[in-house]
């Protein structure tokens, strides 16, 4: 039988069968798919195209396959998606770290680097811990506090922080948004006369940040179905207006941050504006800059406290 199924024709088969599926990138995702089946690099595959799968390969590539036809995105199915330079353990509790949120990385990395003396963040809705851990590698004196709503995206986060070898400098949290560390602040305080005040101690960050959900409830159903069907919606629905966290996070993030601390949240398009707005109307921050992504889109608000 001539009909051996070979690396490059097995790609070639997948690339036209997804094409006529929609789904976007068919190549790239047959590729992917198939490095991950047989464990090897995408350059792996080029150089071995006539090298034919073994019917347990054959196996475990027609389930990716299958998977992928049903919109499940590729990073679920690796279990993997790399962010900042960086590979993150992913699962269906977690939204799948996107190249939009390293602009807001980066710019929290630029700010902290050039801070004097121990740098200490918090970074609420904290998913995979895509943010707080790419900061934490990139700033490597820096502590962190994160927040999630989700006790199983804390477990992916977790793993994430012990496979990335920063697990001893960022502390995890289950709870709503900036709550569980007021909370953990208040049993600092209620601990012993000898502390210094409370409210010098509540000021404790150097920066909050955030990539909130933001999407406007409405807008969730012409999203692409692999975010639509397979993506968390509470990683997703930012409310009617889409801004409903970012009100949250302007009106309690002051309290916690020092006086010369910023809070910095990656905004969706059209909302840099409000969002900046929002800050600024609040009369808890005295300055805000917009930062704009790849693409040219306003991506990221920074709001400075003084
Ligand atoms: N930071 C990750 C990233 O950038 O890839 C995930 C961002 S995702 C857009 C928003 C995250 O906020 C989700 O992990 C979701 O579980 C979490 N979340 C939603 N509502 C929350 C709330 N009220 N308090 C804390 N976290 C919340
Ligand atoms: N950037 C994500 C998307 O477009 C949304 C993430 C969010 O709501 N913060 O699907």
């Amino acid at each position: 039988m001539n009909e051996v199924w070979t690396i490059g024709r097995i790609l070639k088969w997948t690339e036209h069968f997804f094409q006529e599926k929609g789904i976007e990138s068919p190549r790239i995702d047959a590729e992917v798919l198939l490095g991950h089946v047989l464990k090897k690099e995408r350059i792996y595959l080029y150089v071995h195209f006539e090298e034919p799968l073994q019917p347990e390969e054959l196996t475990a590539y027609r389930e990716a396959i299958k998977k992928r036809v049903q919109r499940v995105p590729v990073a679920y199915i690796i279990g993997r998606r790399e962010f900042m330079g960086l590979t993150f353990h992913v699962t269906e509790d977690t939204l799948v770290p996107r190249p939009d949120t390293e602009i807001l990385v980066q710019a929290a990395v630029e700010r902290l680097k050039k801070r004097e003396g121990d740098v200490h963040f918090a970074d609420i809705g904290t998913g995979t811990g895509a943010i707080c851990l790419s900061v934490l590698t990139y700033v490597p004196d820096a502590t962190a506090d994160t927040v999630d709503i989700s006790e199983a995206a804390r477990k992916v986060a977790e793993e994430n922080a012990e496979a990335l070898g920063v697990a001893d400098r960022v502390m995890f949290y289950t709870g709503d948004l900036l709550a569980p560390l007021c909370a953990a602040q208040a049993d600092v305080d209620a601990s012993g006369d000898d502390e210094p005040q409370a409210e010098a101690r509540a000021a404790r960050y150097d920066a909050i940040l955030s990539n909130p959900p933001y999407i406007p409830d409405a807008d969730i159903a012409s999203l692409a179905p692999e975010v639509r069907c397979k993506e968390p919606r509470t990683a997703l629905a930012g409310g009617p207006d889409g801004l409903a966290f970012y009100r949250r996070l302007i009106a309690d993030s002051p309290a916690l941050l020092k006086d010369d601390g910023f809070l910095a949240v990656e905004v969706g398009i059209h909302q840099a504006k409000a969002v900046a707005q929002m800050a600024t109307d609040s009369g808890n921050f005295a300055r805000t800059e917009i930062l704009k992504d790849y693409g040219g889109v306003e991506r990221v608000v920074v709001a400075w406290k003084k």
